[in-house]
């Protein structure tokens, strides 16, 4: 068995998996969602088969996990049960083509938004059926504001004035990777966002000259994508334009989703089954 390379979004951490499954599976539940910034999604992998080098930051997510990501980027790396399963849980955003696995199951589906979905639908896990299958830890639920938001661990929150009323999907390495597996954007004005708790957390990075990427520095929350280019300058989005990633936004229902870019870089083992405007990189480039 050949081992399979992989690396965060900046390049500063690389990984090595042998044996990864072909499995993707997706979750909902509240800290998956806010972490990855949509959804969480892993590949299983034998902890012995496995190995990732830089600068890895640990969440203790839970009494059952810890989260890993890149201290430079923020870039999602995985999940590592502390069950004693020896089985770790990279994210597909760290490989090419989300190495080649496809979407097999998606838990805490009752917590998925309705507007997003994927197609073909893989197989449908509820939190009682997850919780059948290893220990939930319950963590409260947010009183649901369509304009605030927040990391996964709860020490960065934000408020928005306005916000567009759909969203969109980016499918290019540098999204897959930040991410760990999709990013998905609710696009709003920068004078729009207002942190109002953990300013000294955000860890931020300059992804290109014309994008800065925020994440939470103390859990990896994927926060939002900003556009840094100077007035005029239209590529990658308006300038002074932020994209909020819907899975930290409190509410994540009531926003369809209306775009995908970078079409021809999205991964063959899943896609959304929502009727979307599909271009590719140099397509949404030349708008
Ligand atoms: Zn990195
Ligand atoms: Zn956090
Ligand atoms: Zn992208």
């Amino acid at each position: 068995m050949s081992a399979l390379a992989g690396r965060c979004a900046c390049g500063a951490v690389t990984v090595r998996a042998e044996g990864l499954s072909d499995r993707l599976s997706a979750c909902w539940c509240e800290p998956c969602r806010r972490w990855s910034g949509l959804v969480g999604m892993g590949i299983e992998v034998a902890e012995a088969g496995f190995a990732a080098e830089g600068p890895v930051q640990v969440w203790e997510s839970s009494a059952i996990g810890r989260r890993a990501f890149c201290g430079v980027c923020g870039s999602a790396l995985g999940f590592w049960p502390l069950t004693g399963a020896a089985v770790v849980e990279p994210c597909p955003g760290l490989f090419e083509n989300a190495g080649g696995a496809v979407l097999h199951h998606e838990n805490f589906v009752e917590k998925r938004p309705p507007a997003i979905r994927f197609d073909p639908e893989p197989d449908q896990l509820s939190a009682a059926d997850y919780a059948a299958r290893a220990p939930v830890v319950e963590t409260a639920e947010p009183v649901p504001d369509p304009l605030a938001g927040g990391c996964a661990c709860g020490a960065v929150r934000f408020r928005l004035d306005a916000a567009g009323e759909d969203c969109g999907a980016c499918h290019c390495a540098t999204c897959r990777a930040w991410t760990g597996g999709i990013f998905v954007g609710v696009t709003t004005r920068g004078a729009a966002l207002h942190v109002e708790q953990g300013e000294e957390h955000l860890l931020r990075w300059q992804s290109s000259d014309r994008v800065e990427r925020v994440s939470c520095g103390l859990c990896g929350g994927k926060l939002w994508y900003r556009v840094t280019a100077p007035e005029g300058d239209r590529v990658g989005g308006e300038a002074g334009d932020v994209d909020i990633c819907l899975g930290a936004l409190d509410d994540m229902t009531g926003r369809p989703l209306r775009r995908e870019i970078f079409i021809e870089a999205k991964p063959a083992g899943y896609a959304f089954a929502a009727e979307t405007e599909r271009l590719t990189g140099a397509e949404a480039k030349a708008r």
